[in-house]
């Protein structure tokens, strides 16, 4: 996957406008959550904004609700799909293993929220 990846050729952004059909595990007007396509644990979801933003820098800068809007949707997973231990992960350049450049949140976790 190209650094220079834009709206035009950005994968996330065709899942968050239909082009590419996958299964939603939530959604708001502005977020996207569906499960990774290769699980890293027992529940693996990533969660992005449905608009474009190279990474969690760029989101930040530019939309500090939005950020904030995101972290609050992937918090409200974890606790539907957790039993409250989870991690949220956000992979920022090339050398810390991002590969797909629309910012999304992993969220990793061995510990699925028991029945009751
Ligand atoms: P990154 O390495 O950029 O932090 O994370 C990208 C993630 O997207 C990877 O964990 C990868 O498995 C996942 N992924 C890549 N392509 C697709 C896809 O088409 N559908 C889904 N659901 N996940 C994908
Ligand atoms: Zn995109």
């Amino acid at each position: 996957m190209l650094e220079g990846m834009t709206e035009a050729n950005c994968i996330f952004c065709k899942i968050a406008n239909g082009e590419i059909p996958t299964e939603i595990i939530f959604q708001s007007e502005q977020i996207l959550a569906f499960n990774d396509i290769a699980p890293e644990a027992a529940i693996h979801a990533l969660i992005i904004p449905k608009k474009h933003f190279r990474d969690v820098a760029d989101l930040t800068t530019q939309d500090k609700t939005l950020a904030a809007e995101l972290l609050a949707a992937a918090t409200e997973l974890a606790e539907q799909l957790t039993d409250g231990n989870f991690k949220l992960q956000f992979n920022t350049g090339a050398e810390a293993g991002q590969t797909i450049f629309h910012v999304h949140a992993h969220l990793l976790s061995n510990s699925p929220r028991k029945l009751t």
